[in-house]
């Protein structure tokens, strides 16, 4: 039996786990929470991320320590690093925890991206509207996600409090990408080097947060620059596991916006929606076994379901829909679930997909 240690079990952590035995694998977590996600399905130690004898605790069980969340304190995994693999290793963490060297990172590579200003103070943000244009889009350079720390500027008069209301911590500027469409390319790299890319998967967002994904989205010439794209990181970070690399689509252009170390949002419809998921390609990645096919069975569209539970879940088995529940109790902005349905064509996907959003009442 493999005994893969996790960093983190939130539903991330609950899905890595229930592809667990595909794999011949026991999860165990570490995670401050009161009953998490993933408490449904191994053993949690429940401590904070940094604490070093739970992590010293994981690291003598486990043969690999991975994580579900990106913002686990690198100094904490590095300090287990000497004992156990770690996985993705803690430089991918580093860069994806900061939004100037996640930025930085994309130019080193050649990988398009919007252009940036570093910004430490409220001259700074002068400075950028004046060398980079308006709109511009600010955001905290630390612990932003779903849209919270960003601002979106669009006029000169807007500029004037924006340092204090982002609370007068580091920012980034970049400018405002007119973009058609956002697609994340997905795919995993084992140990030994081997990688595999899903089909593209085009995102919707409803204030900042995830609400609608749909795969594949056909487009053979974006998919292949972003899977360039997405090798090219996973080889320069020397990457174990799988990574989403999230980007704007303009014309037939491709923009980064962001990547996650990690098993990511967009590609929750691998489970049932490709022969073999992200999470079981993740634990396959860090054991170096060889990777699952990652072909699709369909087309597939995962809604999220966030702040509240839809009254009627009956419908929604009705639909041929497959429901994850996390098992966490409500609150607004909080991803409580998610459905997937996978179709025959796409045509049907898009009628499964407007029935959802009806059911799920989400716009
Ligand atoms: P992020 O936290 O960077 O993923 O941003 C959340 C969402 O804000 C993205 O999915 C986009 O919809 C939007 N967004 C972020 N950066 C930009 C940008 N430079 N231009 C336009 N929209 C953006």
């Amino acid at each position: 039996m493999n005994k893969v240690g996790i960093v983190g079990a939130g539903q991330l952590g609950q899905m890595l786990g229930e592809s667990a035995q595909a794999v011949d694998a026991e999860c165990r977590f570490l995670d401050p929470a009161d009953n998490p996600p993933a408490a449904q399905i191994g053993q949690v130690i429940k401590q904070a991320y940094d604490d070093a004898d739970a992590l010293a605790e994981l690291a003598d069980w486990a043969d690999v320590i991975t994580y579900e969340f990106e913002n686990v304190p690198v100094a904490a995994v590095e300090a287990i690093a000497d004992r156990v693999p770690v996985c993705p290793p803690p430089a991918a963490l580093r860069n994806a925890q900061d939004r100037l060297h996640e930025k930085r990172l994309f130019e080193s590579l050649d990988i398009p991206t919007s252009p940036f200003r570093n910004i430490e103070s409220a001259a700074d943000v002068d400075a950028a509207a004046a060398v980079l244009g308006l709109p511009l889009v600010f955001k905290t350079r630390r612990l932003g996600y779903d849209g919270k720390g960003q601002a979106v500027v669009r006029s000169a008069d807007e500029l004037a409090g924006l340092w204090s209301a982002l609370g007068e911590v580091p920012l980034i500027a970049e400018q405002f990408v007119d973009f058609d469409r956002e697609v994340s390319v997905i795919g995993s790299r084992s140990v030994s080097g081997e990688m595999v890319t899903w089909p593209l998967t085009e995102n919707r967002h409803a204030g900042g947060i995830l609400r609608v994904s749909v795969a594949p989205y056909d487009d053979a010439a974006l998919l292949e620059a972003g899977t360039v794209y997405h090798r090219r990181m996973l080889e320069h970070l020397d990457y174990v596991g799988t990574m989403a690399l999230e980007m704007f689509v303009v014309g037939d252009r491709l923009v980064a916006n962001e990547f996650a170390p990690r098993v990511h949002n967009s590609g929750h419809w691998t489970i049932e929606g490709a022969v073999t998921s992200q999470f079981e390609n993740h634990l396959r990645a860090v054991l170096d076994l060889p990777l699952g096919d990652t072909a699709t069975r369909g087309h597939s569209v995962m809604v999220n379901l966030i702040g509240t539970m839809p009254d009627s879940l009956d419908a929604v088995a009705a639909l041929g829909c497959v429901l994850h529940d996390y098992g966490k109790a409500p609150r607004p902005g909080r991803k409580l679930a998610h459905i997937t349905a996978v179709a025959e064509s796409a045509a049907a996907r898009d009628r499964a997909t407007d029935d959802l959003l009806a059911l799920t009442g989400v716009r």
